[in-house]
């Protein structure tokens, strides 16, 4: 018998719908493509986006910038973390927000994460007393939401400064309130595998008038700083203008109108992938070798990738799965690997910020965790090829072990 192969890149996006391809050429034609680059009172795309953003997000303010990494930089100097200060963050994310952290002069104390890739509570609250950090990054990586509730709880209980970290959860919601919406800022990436695609963009969400005007001056107003979709008082810029670094980082209006253009389509595409999501997570269930944690009912999330825990086949041959999958043309991600590949990196790789206490439940987690992409190019069709492809490669590989003792 003959097996059968997936054929589609896992890396492919669907196309910039038309009538947003069409406003970025009528704004190429302008020659106006720096966002304060305006006519009298005319609003630019980037100030016409923020205006939406935060609209959509239930924001008071939002600030676009060049990419998520960098929004993550910015809201954490906009909320006053200084070089040395200590920060808590899940261990569980990717390399973007170590880097940030970094790049703001953080010092970090990992944090714990669960069977179900959720930020340890216990660990949470034992590092927040231990450290006396007052800044918490919060990392909803892959689109697993913890328990807001507690992490909420312990941030307010030792006064801890909450950023989420959205980049994985644009449009999800927990317990009805949406993500980014329980900390003190929020960033979220429009890069082109997130859930909006302007091949780079960054976006930051706030309520709060001082970190939202530092974030503006940060990302590079010059003295133009009310003009924003979203902008603060005169007064709240006269105050802070002169002690907040330029770090230009702006977007353009070009981008600006990709990311605005594709905002209306947002809601049908989480549709879109959770349809998809739901019909690869039953399909993997149905190997008992393999594992996906039910999601909380709560938990309103975007399917946009799926994580699945491999069982009864030990981590040292989760490779030879991987490359047997691959074969067939499906792409997994391990997150279990010494070495870090492509995206995928773990705690232990970003040896810059120096010996990292191990965390072995993180590490034990991650050593059977793999990692799947859900492009919206990808049909149902195509979810159940790839669902029946790991199944069997699964299945067969242990069948294989357990026989060869
Ligand atoms: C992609 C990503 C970011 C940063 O986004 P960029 O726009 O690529 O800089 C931050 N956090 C996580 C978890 C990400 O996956």
């Amino acid at each position: 018998m003959t097996k059968a192969l997936f054929t589609k890149p896992f890396t492919q996006q669907e196309a910039v719908p038309d009538e947003v391809i069409d406003r970025v050429v009528e704004i190429l034609k302008t020659g106006r493509l720096h966002r304060y680059n305006t006519l009298s009172d005319e609003l630019s795309e980037a100030s016409l986006l923020e205006r939406d953003y935060a609209e959509y997000q239930g924001s008071k303010y939002c600030i676009a910038c060049t990419s998520g990494g960098y929004a993550l930089t910015v809201a954490l100097r906009s909320i006053g973390l200084k070089p040395g200060d200590k920060i808590l963050a899940n261990a569980y994310t990717l390399a973007p927000v170590p880097g940030a952290i970094y790049a703001a002069g953080g010092v970090l104390v990992f944090v714990d994460i669960d069977d179900d890739w959720h930020t340890d509570m216990v660990d949470l609250e034992k590092k927040a007393a231990e450290s006396d950090a007052k800044f918490m990054m919060l990392s909803h990586m892959r689109g697993h939401i913890a328990d807001m509730d507690a992490i909420v709880a312990i941030c307010s209980k030792y006064d801890i400064s909450l950023v989420e970290d959205c980049a994985h959860t644009m449009g999800a919601h927990w317990k009805g309130a949406r993500s980014g919406n329980f900390g003190k800022v929020a960033c979220f990436s429009a890069q082109t595998y997130k859930h909006i695609n302007s091949g780079e963009g960054g976006l930051i969400t706030t309520d709060d008038e001082e970190v939202a005007a530092r974030a503006i001056v940060h990302t590079g107003s010059y003295m133009l700083y009310q003009r924003h979709g979203t902008p603060p008082s005169e007064e709240m810029f006269r105050r802070i203008r002169l002690d907040t670094p330029n770090m230009s980082g702006r977007i353009d209006n070009m981008r600006a109108a990709l990311i605005r253009g594709q905002l209306s389509g947002l809601e049908n595409n989480i549709q879109r992938w959770n349809s998809r999501y739901r019909t690869l997570e039953q399909g993997l269930m149905g190997s008992k070798h393999l594992h996906v944690p039910e999601r909380a009912q709560h938990e309103a999330f975007v399917g946009s990738s799926i994580q699945f825990q491999v069982r009864n086949i030990e981590s040292r041959n989760i490779p030879e799965l991987v490359s047997r999958c691959a074969a067939r043309g499906v792409e997994i991600k391990w997150f279990g690997d010494d070495e870090p590949k492509a995206f995928t990196s773990r705690y232990d790789s970003w040896q810059y910020l120096g010996e990292q206490p191990v965390l072995a439940k993180t590490m034990e987690v991650l050593s059977k965790t793999c990692d799947l992409r859900v492009p919206l190019t990808f049909d149902e069709a195509d979810c159940s090829l790839i669902f029946q492809i790991i199944c069997e490669e699964a299945d067969l590989l242990a069948d294989e072990l357990r026989d060869a003792g």
